[in-house]
Parts: C-alpha cells; structure tokens; sequence
C-alpha cells in the first residue's frame, strides 16, 4: 500500500478547495521512525512513551530515555515529535509497580493521575525529555487530563525540572510546547482560559470515544457497536472545535479514528486541520484528500446532520463519486 502512494510522498495535503491538512504519524519506538520517510508523514502527533517502560523489569533509567528520545528526535530530521508522557494504569501493570486492585482500570488509577501522585516518575521522565532536547525543540503532551488543574499541576512539574536543569547549567530546549489530550469528555467543556493555556490540543478519540458512549474500547461485545460519525459525537468535536479555534489553539485528532479514511475525512470538513495516524494511513488519506472540495463535503455532511443520526453514508458515497 505504502509503494501505491510514494508518488504522493512528497506532496501536501490540500485538498481541492485549497484547505491544507497536515499528516502526522503515531509511534511508540525507535524502529517506527523510518515509517516517517516512507510515508511522507509531516512529523510525529502522538509518540507513546509506554513500552520503553512495560518492556523492562525496572524504571528505565534516565539516561536510556534520553538517549532514546534523543535518537527518535534525530530520526525526525527537525519534523516535531509530539511527545506523551506516561499513560500507565493498572490495565497495563508495570512489572515493577505493585498493582492496584481496580474495578474499572481504564477510568482508575492511570495515565496523568499516576504522574501528579507519585511524580518521581513523571520527573525522571520530563528530565530526560529535557535532555534529549538540548538546542531544539521540546512538545510534550500530557495524557488522561480530566480537569484544567490537572494540565496546570503537570505544566507546573515540568517548569520546574526545566528550571533545574537550568540551575545545573545544562543546555535547554529552543522552544517548549506543552499541550494536552482531549480524552474525557468533561475537559471538552472546560473554560476557554484554560484552552488558551494550552499550546496544542490533540483528541485522543479512543479514549473519547469508549467515555462517551460508555462502551469499553477493549470490549469486543459493544466496542463496535457505536458510531463516531453520529450526531452525538460530531456534536462533541464541534464543541470542541469551536473552543480550540476560539482560543486560537492549534487542535489535532490521533485516535484510530484518524486512519480510516471516512472519519479522517468528515474530521477534516468539521475543521480538524491535523491528524496523526498509523504511517501506513497517511497515503490512502492523503489520496482522498487531495481529491475533493471539504466545502462541498461539509455541505453534504451538513444536510444529513439536520436530521440526526449518522453521516458515514453520506460521507462514503461522496467519496464514491471521485
Ligand atoms: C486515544 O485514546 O485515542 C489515544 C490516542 O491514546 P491511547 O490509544 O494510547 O489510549
Ligand atoms: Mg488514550
């Protein structure tokens, strides 16, 4: 699939109406990284930094992660990588961790709860963020938020690892962009101020996705059942679309979601500007994209919406007549 499309590799896209969107990819390991030239991927939307973590029989040492950061920052030739600080619950038990007894692990103890108790974690990771990114750029982005205070205790957190190092005398980073996942509904509500505090939002859409609907994403008895293409859900983006832009936040999508081509493009003619997906997703999005008017599509998508229900029809038989 990734040969059909090399010959979109070095293009943009835009789409025919003239609305750019940017193509980043998701990842979670060195070797992920070469996936960035061969699919053309404008940079890296959501590195998950879980594995380094649940591969080991300890707490990685700092050094390892800088240095891994430092070589995925590398391997991205200046594009940026987004990176997301730990989201470990006690679904994914570290070997290392004594495990928590949960009902509900996905809305327990996880993710960016775990950072701000126990934040020796959460330093030792931001420190070796730090480190790697020494004279470049630095974008970390903080999972599982719920609530502005949270985002603001972690941002708190990672000033302060900054100002040490500066203490120390080591270098810094050339810039710092924290943002935050939109992942729980409730933070899609929060107040523009705390939109503004952000320098990027990116929606974590399968995580938003199994709150809102209340259907477990691991659940193979109802993890299908609903849509994202629904009234209720686009109703959600919109929300959340509309504060991002009003507070002038630059908003991605890196849920699954993403990838597959029908949602990537009705996102796009919500508003969505960046999505970041699998490497493998970007040439058959980017195809599309290339191809059709998102004025024309949004109108399409509008009329369906005024009667409730699902768009992914309308939305798959205009792509049908391309
Ligand atoms: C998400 O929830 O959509 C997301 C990108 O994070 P993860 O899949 O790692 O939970
Ligand atoms: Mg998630």
């Amino acid at each position: 699939a990734q040969k059909r499309y090399s010959g979109l590799r070095e293009l943009p896209a835009t789409t025919s109406c003239g609305t750019r969107i940017e193509l980043f990819m998701n990842a979670g390991l060195m070797a992920d990284l070469p996936s960035m030239e061969s699919s053309g991927a404008e940079g890296v939307g959501l590195f998950r930094t879980e594995l380094q973590f649940l591969t080991r029989t300890r707490v990685p040492r700092r050094s390892e992660l800088a240095a891994l950061y430092s070589r995925v920052m590398d391997a991205a030739h200046g594009r940026p990588v987004i990176f997301r600080t730990l989201d470990i619950g006690s679904d994914k038990v570290l070997p290392y961790m004594k495990p928590q007894d949960e009902p509900n692990p996905a809305m327990g103890w996880r993710a960016i709860r775990v950072g701000l108790d126990k934040r020796g974690v959460l330093r030792m990771q931001l420190q070796a963020l730090i480190r790697a990114s020494v004279g470049r750029p630095l974008h970390v982005m903080f999972p599982f938020i719920a609530e502005p205070s949270e985002f603001h205790a972690a941002r708190k957190v990672l000033m302060e690892e900054l100002a040490r190092e500066q203490r120390l005398g080591h270098g810094m980073p050339e810039d710092i962009r924290v943002g935050t996942m939109l992942e729980t509904p409730a933070l899609a509500f929060a107040p523009l101020s705390f939109f503004r505090s952000c320098d990027f939002v990116s929606i974590g859409g399968n995580d938003l996705k199994q709150f809102f609907f209340a259907a477990d994403r691991e659940n193979e008895l109802v993890r299908r059942r609903y849509d994202s293409l629904s009234e209720p859900f686009l109703s959600l983006l919109d929300q959340i679309i509309a504060r991002c832009d009003e507070a002038g936040v630059k908003l991605s999508f890196c849920g699954e979601d993403a990838g597959r081509p029908v949602e990537a493009l009705t996102f796009a003619a919500l508003g969505i500007r960046r999505l970041s997906m699998r490497p493998a997703s970007i040439g058959p999005v980017k195809h599309l994209l290339r191809q059709i008017s998102l004025e024309d599509l949004r109108a399409a998508i509008g009329r369906t919406r005024a009667e409730g229900g699902s768009v992914r029809r309308t939305v798959t038989e205009f792509l049908a007549q391309l």
